[in-house]
Order: structure tokens, then C-alpha cells, then sequence
């Protein structure tokens, strides 16, 4: 075989973690900001898979409004919520909702962090498919059809394995393999960011740990075949917490019901309202116009950030917070964590970049491009 191309997608892997030759340093052509898009992993790795935006392929956030026919939770039934009221133990009926979900062939990346049972109801997950397999987007194809489509041999490793077994996965691959590409995605970056914060001597440990692993990749790939390209990227990046803020108090001390006068979701870094009346609509808007540390994203905004959606999926009104801010509680999570992303694409942590040994002839500014970038490689390895 002549032309092998590796893909390492590495979850927050941000402008900030991966500017400098120290990381990766055989792949030293330079590096430059690449803007990610509005909304969590959820939705950024859908706009690299597709080249579309999040009003495009549907995905913004893990959690969206449930449809009128209702959602992938809707036959679970208010029993759970009263049991788990009942019992206290809801990490067993989250377990059970987990594998209920399952059973009924969800294979989409989801959890249920600390949404209120009681609630689970009213939304839906945005990923019923897993995104890295073919026929994931109704709307358009992903990478995975490309690849399809061409009948291109290749392995593609994703979140449903452990590190340790991708990794020895892709070096079988590429020792013994007939694969033109493969695509390796790891989540573990993110989720170390998340608990100790971007700028903890663990991140760089981490780092380290991934240059000389994926280095290593590239040297058997050279020994195997005439040319080997390398793209090593993420989907955005990590900003470290420095506030915290409970808004979710502030809900509650509203003289207004959830389901019957309003719903809300709390991300992390954004609150997400669907209101049935005027009324609960200006409390809401009043409440949060006071609040310093974010804004309420309007119409005008959504759409240039790709993210207006006209059937309100993921909120009619969108309060985001401003970077290194942190709703706690929030559905996410009921403690605070030292790192966070989901902020506007243009704060100054939300940038991934590109690693490539490739001379490009357009460096990609934003996903779409990168997108483009990776697809070009896919067709290359097809030829
Ligand atoms: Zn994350």
C-alpha cells in the first residue's frame, strides 16, 4: 500500500493545548486557530463530521425538547421519577434508564448527569445514532458515509472502547492492517481538563503522553507505506473555571411552575427556556438581563453562529455565559469542575487547531473547513 492517512480526533484538544512543536514536535509545520462552533461536543463533532452547522445536522447540545410525538424517554413514564423520590437511589434508575434506552437501540453517546428525573420526560437526546458509524444524519452524510460510499478499507476507533484498547488497536491496524485511513477518537483529554483544569501539570503529563503515542503510530505507518498522512486536531478547546453562579436558585424562587408555565435545561455554560406564556417569558428575560456574567444569545446571533434553529429544539430563549463561568448547579453536574467549554466560539479557549505533516494549500479557519480538509484526504486514499 502507498497512502495511509491517520485521523486522530482528540476531544478538547484546543489552540491553547496543542500551539506549540513541543506537542508533536515531528509534525512541526505551524499551527493556527480553528473556531469550533456553538454548543458541547455534542454538536461540535457533528459540524466536523458533516461540514455543516448545528441548524444544519440538528445537534447542539446533548438535550433538546422533547418533539410533540414524544422523545426517546417519553416510555419511561412518571413512575421512574416517583420511585427514585421513593427509593433515594438514583443512580439505580439512572442505570436502568441508561440500559432501557439502550435496549431500544439508542447507540448515540449519552448520559444522564443530574437531570431531574421527574423531568427526563420533557426532553430527548439529540443522538439517537452513534455519530461515527454510516447513516448517522438524516440530513446529509457524515465522514463515516464518505468512507462508505468509496469503499475506502478503513477502521474507525470511538468512544465505546477504553484508551488502552484503541490505542493497541490502531497500532495492530497499522502494523497488520489493509486500512487506507483510520480514524482514532479519544474523549479522555476532555474529561481529565474537566476535573483538574486546563493548566494542570496532568494536562501537560497528558499531552506528553499522547505526542509520544501517536509519534510512535506515525513511524510504523512510515515503515509500512510511501506516504502517510497525519492529521491530529480537536473539537474545541478548555477554559478554566473561575466562577460559579446558581441561577437554578433563581428559577426556583419564580412564582412559576415547570411543565405548566415554563421548562428549562441547564448546561453548564448555557440555560435553555421554553415558556407557555408571556408572563413567565418577561420574568425570565428580566431576571436574567440583571445577571453580569452572561447574555441571552437573540435571533440575529443564533443564526450567524449557524445555531438558529426556527422550531426552538434547543431553547426560544438561550442565556450563555461568559468565559470561565460556570452554572452550578446546573442538569450537568450538581458540583463544580476546574475546566469547561460550550462558551461562544469566539472566546479565547474555545479554538482547536490542526496538526498535520501536510502542506495545505488553505489552512482551514473553522470545522467546516476541516472538514473539508479531512474529506479531500479521504478521497485521496480512494484513488
Ligand atoms: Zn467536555
Amino acid at each position: 500500500m502507498s497512502r495511509q492517512v491517520l485521523v486522530f480526533l482528540i476531544d478538547a484538544l484546543g489552540y491553547e493545548q496543542a500551539r506549540d512543536a513541543e506537542f508533536l514536535p515531528s509534525l512541526a509545520a505551524p499551527r493556527a486557530p480553528i473556531e469550533t462552533v456553538l454548543g458541547y461536543s455534542s454538536g461540535c463533532i457533528p459540524s466536523l463530521l458533516t461540514g455543516a452547522g448545528p441548524a444544519r445536522h440538528g445537534h447542539l447540545s446533548m438535550y433538546r425538547k422533547a418533539p410533540t410525538h414524544g422523545g426517546v424517554f417519553s416510555g419511561i413514564g412518571p413512575w421512574v421519577a416517583a420511585a427514585a423520590k421513593m427509593t433515594g437511589r438514583h443512580w439505580t434508575m439512572r442505570r436502568w434508564i441508561s440500559a432501557y434506552l439502550r435496549r431500544r437501540g439508542i447507540t448515540g453517546y449519552f448520559s444522564l448527569y443530574d437531570v431531574p428525573l421527574p423531568w427526563l420526560r420533557y426532553f430527548d437526546l439529540c443522538q439517537r445514532k452513534n455519530v461515527y458509524a454510516p447513516q448517522a444524519f438524516s440530513e446529509m452524510p457524515g465522514l463515516p458515509d464518505v468512507l462508505q460510499q468509496h469503499a475506502i478499507p478503513h477502521r474507525i476507533f470511538d468512544w465505546t472502547i477504553s484508551e488502552e484498547e484503541a490505542f493497541a488497536g490502531l497500532a495492530a491496524e497499522i502494523r497488520d492492517g489493509n486500512s487506507r485511513v483510520l480514524f482514532f477518537y479519544r474523549p479522555d483529554l476532555d474529561g481529565l481538563m474537566h476535573t483538574v483544569g486546563p493548566r494542570d501539570r496532568r494536562v501537560k503529563e497528558k499531552l506528553d503522553d499522547y505526542s509520544r503515542r501517536i509519534g510512535e503510530m506515525i513511524d510504523t505507518a512510515r515503515a509500512r507505506h510511501r506516504e502517510v498522512e497525519v492529521y491530529v486536531f480537536g473539537d474545541h478547546g478548555m477554559a478554566e473555571v473561575e466562577h460559579t453562579h446558581d441561577v437554578w436558585a433563581a428559577l426556583r424562587g419564580l412564582p412559576f411552575a415547570v411543565p405548566g408555565d415554563y421548562l428549562y435545561f441547564l448546561d453548564s455554560t448555557m440555560a435553555r427556556f421554553w415558556f407557555r406564556h408571556d408572563e413567565a417569558r418577561r420574568s425570565v428575560r428580566r431576571v436574567l438581563a440583571e445577571l453580569p456574567y452572561g447574555r441571552i444569545l437573540e435571533t440575529r446571533e443564533l443564526e450567524d453562529l449557524n445555531a438558529f434553529f426556527p422550531q426552538q429544539d434547543y431553547g426560544e430563549m438561550i442565556f450563555l455565559v461568559e468565559e470561565g463561568h460556570l452554572l452550578v448547579p446546573s442538569f450537568m453536574g450538581l458540583t463544580p469542575v476546574r475546566g469547561m467549554h460550550g462558551y461562544h466560539p469566539l472566546a479565547a479557549a474555545s479554538y482547536t487547531t490542526l496538526v498535520t505533516n501536510q502542506e495545505l494549500a488553505h489552512y482551514p479557519r473553522n470545522l467546516f473547513e476541516l472538514h473539508d480538509v479531512l474529506r479531500a484526504a479521504f478521497e485521496r486514499a480512494a484513488a
